[in-house]
């Protein structure tokens, strides 16, 4: 045994003492409710055999935003701990309340995700906040958070990072999804505070609200798997030689109804799209003067409004803006293929916020 591996201990986390090579779930009290029951923050801890870095995913920090919870119970699933090297910090439901009630909020009505740090004797969602950041964040040098679009949205699969940084950049890559748009971070997010604490953040996006889909569950799955083999977690191929090179980048933009009334959707998240390519038509209750809507860039379509329903100003397509347009079509393409490949046989399903602010 090497010396770092004499020295590899148990991993100290909510009052208890994981050994090396073991998995535990702990609940951790945040606050209680007004009925008395207490608010717990749920963990499931997979401390490896061998030494290594600790890191986290979390889903549903935004109660509704659900994909992320299959992907850590996948994750679960998959991972064992006597073939691991450093710890996994899974946090399925991040926020348990908004996750009961099929909100994006707390019961206070505020986001987890603008509440960082949060504080101990603070709002219920200040506690939560507090507790993630002190018994999750704190302990780890690299957090995967997985959200999705909102209610009646749809976001293709991508990562989003904070610009100007390589290393960022290099585990997107290794993450593998279709996209990866660097992206500004918000103030009392999650991915704010753990860039000033020197914790790496990335941000996946896929997906909708209070819904599961096959590739969104697939692709981040995969995704955290490769981003672990890639840091040296497990012994597994990092996979970077057979998906592609996602596209890249590091500006988007909404595109909103001009008119209220019903739309006719032309495309969808994963199609490129060149300036003034027609995206839908919206015309009114009985589809009169219908107006055109155009892509104001060269781009992806990164996220598109499922529900035709629209008034005037609602924002129903979300365009990235990328290099070498011509290549990317083919990359996403490739990627959802090899990555929907990889998965036994079955039918295909179509292709179809934290910080989305629409
Ligand atoms: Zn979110």
């Amino acid at each position: 045994m090497s010396k770092s591996a004499a020295a590899w201990k148990k991993f100290e986390i909510g009052g208890i003492g994981i050994p090396p090579g073991e998995a535990q779930q702990i609940s951790i009290p945040v606050s209680s409710l007004a009925t008395g029951v207490p608010a717990m923050l749920a963990l499931h801890i997979i401390h490896g055999e061998r030494p290594g870095p600790a890191i986290f995913v979390s889903a549903a920090i935004h109660g509704d935003e659900i994909v992320g919870t299959a992907i850590v119970q996948k994750l679960i699933q998959r991972l064992d701990p006597t073939s691991l090297s450093g710890t996994i910090i899974l946090a399925p439901a991040a926020n348990i309340f908004g996750f009961l009630q099929h909100s994006r909020y707390l019961p206070d009505r505020r986001d987890l995700n603008r509440s960082f740090p949060g504080s101990k004797n603070g709002s219920l969602a200040a506690q939560l906040a507090y507790s993630f950041l002190n018994e999750v964040i704190a302990r780890c040098t690299l957090g995967i958070d997985i959200h999705t679009a909102a209610v009646h949205r749809y976001n293709l699969p991508q990562i989003r990072i904070a610009a100007g940084n390589p290393y960022l950049v290099e585990l997107a890559m290794a993450f593998g999804a279709p996209v990866i748009v660097e992206s500004p971070l918000r103030e009392g997010s999650m991915r704010a505070l753990a860039k000033g604490m020197g914790v790496e953040m990335l941000l996946m996006e896929t997906g909708e609200a209070l819904r599961f889909d096959r590739l969104s569950i697939d692709i981040g799955f995969q995704g955290v798997l490769r981003v672990m083999a890639h840091i040296g977690m497990t012994d597994m191929d990092d996979g970077l030689t057979t998906v592609g090179i996602p596209a890249r980048a590091n500006s988007s933009r909404w595109v909103r109804s001009p008119r209220g009334g019903v739309t006719n959707r032309i495309r969808k998240s994963g199609d490129t799209v060149r300036k003034g390519a027609v995206l839908a038509t919206v015309g009114g209750l009985f589809g009169e003067e219908p107006l055109e809507m155009t892509s104001p860039i060269d781009g992806i379509i990164i996220g598109h409004a499922t529900l035709p329903v629209v008034n005037q100003g609602d924002a129903l397509f979300h365009i990235a803006q990328v290099a070498n347009l011509d290549h990317a079509g083919e990359r996403i393409g490739s990627i959802t293929e090899a990555i929907l490949a990889s998965e036994p046989a079955g039918p295909a399903e179509q292709i179809m916020d934290e910080d989305e602010i629409i």
